[in-house]
Formats: structure tokens, sequence, C-alpha cells
């Protein structure tokens, strides 16, 4: 596997990770190609074949499982990685003349923004389809879901009883004064929260609840997800609204400081008894112009399967998207109605989304 340097924070999909830089050549497949009579069966692929991966996803996790894909096809795994938006927008700077096969990014929003760019080519396997339920993927092959996260509400366990707390819609009720907590209207996750308030209740209504949400506003908006959290343990705020998988990771952590604010706040799946919890994914496709376009269906394939999605779901704390897959014993815990709303919905809603937070003041 082929590889850039290390970068600086071992958890987390790309929110602070620099520019991406010069591939570092790590070979893994070749020496193992002997042994690629694995999962899918004989691989039909020559020495030499490899994929080239530009991803906004990068865990420990993921590298191990890059080398398994290695292991069993013989195809060479290349990585580049940096943030979604840049490597986006590297790929479309790059044109035809781009080495990339596969793209990886998180969020609808930002698939969605893939596709409109016009770097995506539509791809149908029967493995894909079997594997990636239809809300979870573009109903042109464009993308396929590789994770679920849930973006759900987070509450002082001092001050509010979790029978308060019902839909992300009451949050905008008055009630709820100087106490909501959440990040900039800049951030993609908001935006396909608002993307799916939309699509559920139209425009005008969506508009009206930014508006409320604001009128909440503990603070400006600021921070990231996991500052949200942090600020309900410190008190700034009654309630926050972050992505679960923030509250697993402090709640994997040996920190003792992590583990008071987990004592602190609760995590609470809203909507249940109506649409479900807001669900977002992270997933990737192929390239439009991949030289190595077989080899890249391969990679898709194999990260959607039951045993890597296993691997990737743990890497961040995240659900698998195939139905199939084992779901990691502290997720188990957690079962809930998700909002059935496609991925594709979230995706061309974020531009309205993006013009109702603006005139809601909501920055
Ligand atoms: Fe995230």
């Amino acid at each position: 596997m082929k590889t850039n340097p290390t970068h600086p924070h071992p958890s987390g999909h790309g929110h602070a990770t620099p520019v991406p830089r010069c591939p570092r050549r790590r070979p893994v497949g070749r020496f193992l190609l002997g042994l690629s009579l694995g999962l899918f069966g004989a691989a039909p692929f020559l020495p030499g074949a490899e994929v080239n991966l530009y991803t906004a996803r990068h865990y420990p996790g993921d590298d191990a499982l890059y080398e398994r894909f290695e292991e069993r096809t013989g195809i060479e795994v290349n990585v580049v990685d940096g943030k979604g938006d840049e490597l986006l927008q590297r790929i479309r700077a790059e044109g035809e003349q781009s080495p990339a096969d596969v793209f990886i990014t998180v969020d609808a929003g930002r698939l969605w923004a893939a596709e409109e760019a016009g770097i995506l080519q539509p791809v149908e396997t029967m493995e894909l389809l079997a594997s990636v339920p239809s809300p979870l993927r573009d109903p042109d092959g464009l993308w396929y879901g590789l994770t679920k996260r849930a973006r759900v509400i987070f509450y002082d366990r001092a001050s509010v009883d979790p029978s308060e707390l019902s839909t992300y819609e009451e949050l905008a009720d008055p009630r709820w004064q100087g106490e909501i907590l959440i990040r900039s209207s800049s951030n993609v996750y908001n935006q396909s929260l608002l993307a799916a308030i939309i699509a559920e209740h139209g425009e005008a209504y969506a508009e009206q609840w930014a508006e409320g949400m604001v009128a909440n506003f503990a603070r400006k908006p600021q921070s990231n997800d996991t500052g949200q959290i942090r600020a309900v343990a410190a008190g700034l705020g009654d309630v926050a609204i972050a992505n679960h998988y923030y509250y697993l990771r402090l709640m994997q952590s040996d920190n003792p400081e992590d583990q008071e604010i987990v004592e602190k706040v609760g995590m609470f799946f809203p909507n249940q008894e109506s649409r479900g919890t807001h669900v977002n994914i992270s997933g990737g496709g192929v390239v439009a112009g991949a030289e190595n376009r077989e080899e890249a269906i391969r990679f898709l394939e194999f990260l959607v399967s039951p045993e890597a999605q296993a691997v990737l779901a743990d890497g961040n704390y995240e659900f698998p998207v195939n139905p199939d897959a084992p779901v990691p014993p502290y997720l188990s815990d957690y079962s809930f109605r998700e909002d059935p709303l496609p991925a594709s919905v979230i995706g061309e809603f974020n531009p309205e989304a993006i013009r109702i937070f603006d005139r809601a003041g909501w920055r």
C-alpha cells in the first residue's frame, strides 16, 4: 500500500487534516499475490494492478483494511488523504489527468457536491446493490454509503430529564431559550439536518425552525461537535446537537476528564415517535474517467462486504450500512428508528438549506 505520511490526529475524518502530500510507497499487495484466493476466488487482476484512493476518511483500522484487500486481490491500494472538499477540488482541477479512481468522503451533502461537480461515474453491480440499502446510495450508482452516523441530542443530566426531549423540531420552542449549543451553519452536518427538515416539512417551516433555534442559542455557534458536548458538561447550555460517534469516542476514552463528560451528559435519539432520527453517511464512488475502473469497483465491493463493514464502522464508532454486517458491541445498545429519507434527497436540498440558514441569521 502506498500512503501519504501519517496525519497528525489519529481519529476524526479530516476536519483538520492538511492538504494531501506526496504519497509514500508501502507495497504490500504484490508479495501476497499468491494468497489471493480468498473471499473473491481467483483474482482476475494481473501483477501491478492498482487502485488510487482519494479519501477524507482515515482511521488506523482503515489502513489494515486496505492491506487485507491487497492480500485478497493483489490490487495495490495507493492512498491520498485530505479533507473532503479539498480532495474534491483536487480531482476537479486534475481533470482527465487525475490519477484518482475512488473518492471517499463524509456526509450526503458532500457526496451530492461531488456528483454536481461531475467527478463520479455510475457503477452498478449485484454486490453493491445487495450490500447497500437503497436510501443509502445514489439512485444512479454514482456513490454508495459506507457507514452510517446519527445526528442526536445531548443533554445535561443534572438539569434536563430525557422525558422533556422529543424532536429536533421541539428544540426551536421558546422554552429552550438560551440553552441550545450547536455549531456553525457552514458545517455540512447541520446543512444536512436542515435539508431533512425541509424534506419533511417544507421550506417555510424549515426557516421558522432555524429562526427559533437561533433565538434559543446559548452562544454564538463555534467549535466542533465534540465542543458542543463538552459545553453541555461545562454548563454553558442544557442541550446540544452533535453526531453520535463523538460521544462514543469520549465513552471509550481512558481520560478521566472524558469520562466525567459522559457522566454529566446524556445522549438522546430524537423523533422516535415520528419519522426517526436523522442519519447520514460516509460514502464513496468511482471517479469519472478512472483508469483502474474494475479495480475501483472491486475495492468498493470489498468495503461494503460484512467483513470490511465491521472494521469501517468500528474505526469511528459508526453503524455499518450493510445489514448483514455485525454491529460493534458498544453500539448494539442503541437501537433506534432511523429517518428513511434517502441520502440523495438530503444532498439535493443542500443549497436550499444554506440559503435558509443565511436568511435565519444562523452563522
Ligand atoms: Fe465527523
